[in-house]
């Protein structure tokens, strides 16, 4: 290395830090990868699910290495309200063999391996360092500072997560309002592994997936989950940060009530809490992009808002994988160039484009406005809920045709058929 710079200074080894210095390391180039926490992963945390397809591609077949736990092959949305649940379930056995669609996981293990594939493949990993600030020269950055230490390199990728500080002090970011991030709250509750197969109706190894919208979020915006580990079930609510603002609930009581929801807690009977943990999570897709290059960084993952929440579909792995790659494909072409200006770094939103991450944010680009819908969280789980209870009710009552039925529900929830026919719209084209 010569005079002690580096080709990249990566901070963060969640997984969009450890994919840059993965792809940077196995190019040949020199790189560090700095992160705060006493291992890559000691203190992430998420609902529970990889999408499969951004990491295979980087690493072919990677669960025959990674500590994942379980294939997903059952998808379940289900509404809850008084007492009423309505579910829509989708089995896909496909998704039990080779490409698998996605895995259920646990961060602290997973971020610890995909750092050590980065380590392998030659990058030089440095834990319990928090990166405190930039260097910079005549607008450039140059470098990082951590605590008294200064490291150089010909650029940093700012690969921190949610409200990146990095970013910040690259002039790229603000911070993120609370009508912008969500968070997070999740319990990790341990059951037997025949005892999750039982409950959830798998068959060996496989797991489920389960959203939730409704009573879970006392009617605010935002939902709850369930997946299914190997002897564990991950559970938890994500709730837009300024609705958590205006309630006098906590989320600790949110969660201890979605526990107790009867249509949840036969899931859980008899488990252990086993950690507990919380997190921002992005959620305003391309509106809270801040600017992802700039003289001499890049910026990654969470720290760039890339992240999805489409309510049956909760993405930031895959995003951040990917953009982790575009990161170091740019720093390497970069490279060739010896061009680490803002226009040499320009690279980074063609390889974004390329990848499917800008594509992605860009055809959901109206999803975060859709979800400010707030008859999405309270009216519609209660209309379906009742009507669908009505359906299935006999009665021995004056029979009713489901036209009819339809209509008088629709009246009682106060919704007129044009604002349910806007929404169904808008549902069917922005999401
Ligand atoms: C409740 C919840 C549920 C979610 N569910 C899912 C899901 O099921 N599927 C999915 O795909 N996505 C999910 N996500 C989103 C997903 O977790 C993120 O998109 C993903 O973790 C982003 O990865 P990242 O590498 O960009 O950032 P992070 O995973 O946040 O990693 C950032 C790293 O940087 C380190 N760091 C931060 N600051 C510094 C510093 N100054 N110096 C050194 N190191 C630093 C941190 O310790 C951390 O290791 C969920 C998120 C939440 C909060």
């Amino acid at each position: 290395m010569a005079n002690d710079k580096f080709t990249a200074i990566v901070v963060g080894a969640g997984p969009a830090g450890s994919t840059a210095a993965l792809v940077l390391a196995r190019a040949g180039h020199e790189v560090l990868l700095i992160e705060k926490g006493a291992v890559p992963g000691a203190k992430n945390m998420f609902g529970g699910r990889l999408y499969s397809h951004a990491l295979n591609r980087i690493i072919p077949e990677f669960w025959e290495r990674a500590p994942v736990e379980r294939p997903v092959v059952r998808e379940t949305l289900t509404l809850l309200h008084d007492g009423r649940s309505v579910s829509l379930n989708v089995r896909n056995l496909d998704w039990v063999s080779p490409p698998h669609h996605s895995f259920t996981l646990h961060r602290a293990e997973f971020d610890a391996w995909l750092a050590s594939e980065a380590e392998e493949a030659g990058a030089m990993l440095a834990c319990s360092i928090r990166v405190d600030d930039l260097l910079m020269e005549n607008g450039r950055v140059i470098g990082i500072r951590a605590g008294e230490d200064e490291m150089f390199a010909d650029v940093v990728i700012a690969a921190d997560g949610v409200n990146s500080l990095l970013a910040q002090r690259a002039g790229l970011a603000g911070m993120a309002s609370p009508r912008q991030v969500a968070t997070g709250v999740k319990q990790i509750i341990e059951l037997p592994s025949d005892v999750i197969r039982r409950r959830f109706q798998l068959e060996g190894n496989n797991g489920a997936a389960q959203l939730f919208v409704g009573d879970c979020t006392g009617g605010m915006q935002g939902g709850g989950f369930v997946y299914t580990n190997r002897e564990s079930v991950s559970l938890g609510l994500v709730i837009n940060a300024n609705e958590l603002r205006k309630t006098q609930r906590s989320l600790f009581e949110l969660i201890e009530d979605f526990k107790m929801n009867p249509h949840i807690a036969p899931l859980l009977e008899g488990g252990d809490v086993g950690e507990y943990s919380a997190h921002l999570i992005p959620e305003a897709g391309l509106a809270m992009m801040p600017r992802v290059f700039g003289q001499g960084i890049l910026v990654a993952g969470d720290a760039a808002g890339f992240a999805l929440n489409l309510g049956y579909v909760v993405r930031g792995m895959d995003f951040a994988i990917a953009s982790g790659e575009a990161a170091a494909k740019t720093v390497i072409q970069a490279k060739k160039h010896n061009d680490f200006s803002r226009r040499g770094l320009s690279f980074y939103q063609k390889y974004l484009r390329e990848n499917f991450v800008l594509r992605d944010l860009a055809a959901y680009r109206r999803a975060p406005e859709f979800m400010e819908n707030c008859r999405l969280f309270e009216t519609y789980p209660d209309l379906i809920t009742s009507l669908m209870a009505e359906v299935f009710t006999v009665s021995g009552s004056q029979p009713v045709h489901l036209f009819t039925k339809i209509l008088s529900r629709v009246r009682q929830s106060r919704v007129s058929l044009a604002k349910l026919f806007i929404d169904g719209w808008r549902g069917a084209t922005w999401l």
